[in-house]
């Protein structure tokens, strides 16, 4: 068996659809589980669908209506005969969401994104599902959402291993016989133990496609994406990026932490747990073999690979009366993150000082300050870049600090972190 997982580019029109359909016809053989995301920007549209409906903007109606126009588009490109059942099928799913959407203010937020925006995904294995079965590439959808338990916090689901991986190992068993070897199934979608749909985190489908990896012992599992594989730098930001061929899990792992959109970050952990090969390749150049992630013990890569955070917050902290920077401190200062979601991704103290590297994006940081200013002192910079360079030389980082400022520093054998200030 193996895992297939294809992501919001790789079905976003007609034409990548039946790119897929291509894939699957020429590239597998054997029994696959393919997980597929919502088409194109279809989570932004539902997640601006909720919000109008959420704070009855007046705008709400158009914008279900946009999104459903696209996709009934879609349908009309891929199949010829507008009787086609998929045409009745996607419309119950937009009125089944419509419904939903009426007095959805009565529920908690992140319980009402779940509900809402997880019908991306019920639509795009819909659609796919059906355009499959009409070119004859015979195939069963099954329903992530009955087969991922999570425990059930709302937008960022944590699977529940036993339970998902019977559910997973039986459903998939039940779907695949000599006739039908591809199951198709939601990425990104999961439930809780009362039965709500519950969501795994924007970007998610990655995981799942690994979650599902793992229940099935699968022999690899496949990412196709719009690019040649894993670079080792984000075009966006660097001229020069050079494709990998091979990656360990763990540097894999580092990457995706410190902000490399490529894979999502909490794929790697059960591919790993089962030494299960991840091949990330490109589904426009489909004879490219893209990048491998596994194992140490294969010749790995050394290219220096750079990882940039924009938009980091530099906050250092101060005891009001000179004391130590000690575990009674540091405990306390904890607390007071994790009450108010901080993410941290650098750290350093010295006698009097605590110095941490912060996401700025939340707007969380004058809360924490507020919070620890009647015991402690708080300094901070907005604004700096976090450079996370895997694989380093002086003569790398030399080039890449250039006229930045150096506000914080921190090497291992194997990284180098620096908080810069332009
Ligand atoms: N559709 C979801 C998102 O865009 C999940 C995913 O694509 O991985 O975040
Ligand atoms: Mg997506």
């Amino acid at each position: 068996m193996e895992v297939y997982k294809f992501g919001g580019a790789s079905v976003k029109n007609a034409d990548a659809v039946r790119n897929v359909a291509d894939i699957l016809n020429t590239q597998v053989h054997g029994s696959v589980c393919v997980i597929i995301s919502a088409m194109g920007k279809t989570t932004n549209a539902l997640e601006a669908v909720l919000d109008a409906f959420y704070h009855h903007r007046d705008n709400r109606d158009g914008l279900f209506k946009d999104l459903m126009a696209s996709h009934i588009q879609i349908l009309h490109d891929l199949f010829p005969k507008a009787s086609h059942t998929v045409f009745s099928k996607v419309r119950t799913l937009f009125e089944e969401l419509y419904g939903k959407l009426s007095g959805i203010d009565q529920f908690p937020y992140d319980q009402a994104y779940d509900r809402v925006v997880s019908y991306g995904e019920r639509l795009s294995t819909c659609v796919v599902s059906a355009y499959l079965s009409e070119v004859g590439i015979y195939n069963n959808e099954l329903d992530a959402s009955k087969l991922l338990l999570t425990d059930g916090r709302f937008r960022e689901g944590k699977i529940v291993w036993e339970t998902t991986e019977s559910r997973i190992r039986e459903a998939v068993a039940n779907s695949i016989d000599e006739q039908v070897q591809i199951v198709i199934t939601q990425g990104f979608i999961a439930c809780n133990e009362a039965g709500d749909t519950v969501t795994l985190g924007r970007e998610g489908s990655d995981y799942s496609a690994a979650v599902f990896a793992y229940c099935l012992d699968a022999e690899r599992i496949t990412i196709w994406k719009d690019v040649p594989g894993v670079l080792n730098a984000d075009p966006k930001y660097f001229h020069h990026t050079e494709k990998l061929d091979y990656i360990s899990y763990l540097d894999a792992t580092e990457l995706a932490y410190y902000g490399a959109s490529i894979i999502h970050p909490k794929t790697i952990k059960p591919l790993q747990n089962k030494h299960i090969p991840l091949n990330v390749r490109s589904f426009v150049d489909v004879e490219a073999p893209g990048t491998w992630v596994g194992l140490d013990n294969v010749p790995n890569s050394k290219i220096p690979s750079y990882i940039v955070k924009n938009n980091q917050i530099l906050l250092s902290i101060y005891p009001k009366d000179f004391s130590f920077v000690d575990e009674h401190n540091l405990s306390e200062i904890f607390e007071c993150f994790v009450k108010y979601g901080l993410k941290v991704n650098m750290m350093q103290n010295s006698a009097l000082s605590f110095s941490v590297c912060l996401d700025g994006d939340k707007g969380n940081v004058p809360a924490v300050i507020e919070t620890l200013s009647s015991r402690y002192d708080c300094r901070y910079n907005g604004n700096l870049k976090l450079v996370t360079i895997r694989h380093y030389t002086q003569e790398v980082i030399d080039r890449i600090v250039g006229d930045f400022q150096v506000m914080l520093e921190q090497r291992s054998r194997q990284a180098v972190q620096l908080v810069l200030k332009p």
